[in-house]
């Protein structure tokens, strides 16, 4: 694609009465505000497909010409996400059943078993006449397959599908009761007809951790099965075209790390919930942090899928956004690696339950509205922006977010139960380079542990990565020794893939790299507060404290209270050429803040710019080896202003974005 695409789901087929008086219309709007791609066919099956067997295509050649006509492409969807209700009442065995084994009404959406042959001769059906129909039509640009994929299956099916699984990767049942330990509370299985999904009901075998971490991993091969499925038909019949399907950010039913291996280019739907207040600037590391993490997934430029132009109706507030928070939001996705701007949704539809989500046309029906100006203010500004597509993001950081380690800490009896705080204590982390500008990656296990892997970056960042999959310490104690900085906290390497702890002492594997052995952890109550004194000062140290034996480490920061009041809270150790610095309590950013500072100043990793930039300001890069695209973005409510040295003063207004040009510099 020569530009950035700008546009978003479009429902034409929820205006097929009113399809003189709309259509063409959409298309003078769409023009008007700079939109070249529209979404189409997402929720469609039931237009497509009124009967069984009987398709219904006309519409659809009729609004893909259109398109073509007024040179917007066509992000040309699968309609698996919903189906026509024909399909529940004839054949019930594609509705879901939960976790408590209660099966689901037909309704809503993504309501479908992953493993009924019925839902899956249908899909392929479909996909097939629809990659046949439209492969060769000059408005097709990327297929959207089916639609946020989610939630879980616990159908007979599924059952068998499940323990089909398990055999295949432990082989013997002995195998399997090793792993899940399942000595304790006398759950040893002695056949395999036996294992059943942990259930939702009286806690049905939710305490066999293992058995819960390999439900997970399941689901997650569900949906790569099911994806793999739809898109066979549509690699058959159009293998140039790319096939993508919508993810939700850090949505914890799915290892996207996973997922994201058999998609031809990672797209996601973002929705900030911008306040118009200071807390924006969490907001915005927080929006950082999942772009950051989508374009880690394949360590190449994504499509932000979904967004809002204005409100999003299903937040408990849904405020508006700000003037300039619409291209702030959306050059903010550019700048960590996004090549389109697509909202959720084009025209606000008149019924159902998304009438009040923000979009570019309103039910005024105009252009005349503030939305849409902002909209079109967008297109604009991305039309200029050409030599963006298909840059780099030239990341010498890599912070850690890994699914398998949340389930397992989800899971976990002890410390602070509900309260481990996985995902925050992450972009905690993260927080503390984005507002340095350095340009950071969000990876997970798998790629740690895969070979060289890790020789791109300088800094390694793995916040309370309890569980230790195989190969990870041994990668990660290479990537030291040869001169890497890494940095681990409380809570990491007690357990292993099988969530099973590791003996002799944690942080198990890592008790060599990090040169520390921690004895115990001490859990806060919510007003408990001890202390880090490190560097003559003292910061607030919360929720999770961990005794710490420094072995080979040297002892940087102390605890200030308590029975281990002058114990190890900070060490570093030396290895090879290289270091592993291990802090053992929770802090506020003030530390983190400090403390990341000091250490991007001493590795002397990339920042996006050579500036002091003021607190909510930040900077991004995008490359492509000869030009720096830098992304300087104000996410404060009032203006700010950044000394560029001899190259003056740059005055930001709020929410405001400017994009600096420059020379790379070669090294
Ligand atoms: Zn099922």
């Amino acid at each position: 694609m020569p530009h950035l695409l700008h546009g978003g789901d479009y429902n034409p087929d929820q205006w097929l009465k009113s399809k003189e008086a709309t259509w063409k219309e959409d298309m003078r709007l769409a023009r008007l505000a700079g939109i070249n791609t529209l979404s189409v066919g997402i929720f469609a099956w039931a237009a497509l497909e009124p009967e069984e067997g009987r398709y219904e295509f006309g519409w659809l050649d009729e609004i893909m010409d259109l398109m073509a006509e007024n040179g917007i492409s066509a992000v040309l969807a699968t309609p698996s996400g919903a189906r026509p209700g024909w399909m529940s009442h004839r054949y019930p065995e594609v509705l879901r059943v939960n976790g408590d084994r209660s099966k689901n009404r037909h309704g809503g959406r993504h309501n479908h078993c992953l493993t009924s042959p019925v839902y899956r001769e249908k899909t392929l059906a479909i996909n097939t006449a629809l990659a046949e129909r439209y492969g060769k039509h000059p408005a097709l640009g990327v297929w959207h397959l089916s639609n946020e994929y989610g939630g879980e299956c616990h159908c007979d099916l599924c059952q068998e599908r499940f323990r089909a699984f398990l055999q295949d990767k432990y082989g013997s049942l002995d195998e399997l009761n090793e792993a899940w330990w399942t000595a304790f509370w006398a759950k040893t299985y002695s056949d395999w007809s036996h294992i059943e999904s942990p259930s939702t009901h009286w806690r049905g075998e939710q305490d066999i951790h293992g058995l819960h971490l390999d439900w997970m991993r399941f689901t997650t091969e569900q949906f790569v099965d099911f994806y793999l499925h739809e898109a066979a038909p549509l690699k058959a019949i159009t293998p140039d075209v790319p096939c993508t399907t919508n993810l939700m950010g850090t949505y914890p039913g799915i290892d996207y790390f996973r997922l994201a291996q058999v998609l031809d280019v990672v797209s996601w739907d973002s929705y900030p919930q911008w306040s118009g207040t200071e807390r924006d600037v969490r907001t915005g590391a927080e929006a950082a942090f999942h772009h950051d993490l989508t374009r880690s997934l394949k360590g190449k430029p994504f499509m932000l899928m979904e967004s809002s132009p204005s409100a999003t109706n299903w937040r408990p507030v849904a405020k508006l956004h700000r003037p300039g928070v619409h291209l702030l939001q959306s050059l903010q996705a550019v700048a960590h690696g996004s090549d389109t701007v697509q909202y959720f949704q084009f025209r606000k539809g008149r019924g159902g339950s998304e009438k009040f989500h923000g979009a570019v046309v309103d039910h005024e029906g105009t252009e005349n509205t503030r939305v849409f100006r902002d909209v079109a203010e967008v297109g604009a500004r991305l039309a200029e922006l050409d030599a963006v597509v298909g840059t780099d993001t030239p990341a010498e950081v890599a912070v850690v977010f890994d699914w398998h380690n949340r389930w397992a800490l989800d899971d976990m009896k002890g410390m602070l139960q509900q309260k481990t705080g996985y995902h925050r204590t992450v972009v905690d982390h993260y927080k503390a380079f984005w507002e340095q500008g350095v340009p950071t990656d969000v990876i997970d296990s798998s790629l740690i542990a895969e070979p060289g892997y890790l020789d791109r970056y300088k800094v390694l960042v793995a916040p309370m990565l309890h569980m230790l999959r195989p190969g990870v310490a041994e990668a990660v104690d290479a990537f030291v020794r040869r001169g890497g900085t890494f940095v681990a906290s409380y809570a990491t390497g007690y357990v292993d893939e099988n969530d099973r702890t590791f003996l002799g002492g944690f942080p198990g594997p890592l008790r060599d790299t990090l040169g520390v052995w921690c004895e115990e952890i001490d859990a806060l109550y919510e007003d408990d507060r001890n202390a880090l004194e490190w560097d003559g000062r003292s910061y607030e140290a919360f929720d999770l404290c961990e005794l710490v034996h420094a072995e080979t480490a040297e002892v940087l920061g102390t605890y200030g209270a308590d029975f281990y009041a002058g114990s190890p809270a900070l060490t570093v150790n030396a290895r090879g050429e290289g270091q592993a610095y291990f802090i053992a309590t929770r802090t506020g950013e003030d530390f983190l803040d400090d403390f990341y500072r000091g250490l991007v100043a001493s590795t002397g990793v990339e920042r996006a710019l050579a500036a002091d930039l003021p607190a909510g300001v930040t900077a991004q890069v995008r490359t492509d080896g000869q030009t720096d695209h830098v992304f300087v973005q104000n996410l404060n409510p009032t203006a700010a202003a950044v000394d560029l040295g001899a190259e003056g003063i740059l005055e930001l207004a709020p929410f405001s974005t400017a994009i600096l040009d420059r020379p790379r510099p070669q090294v």
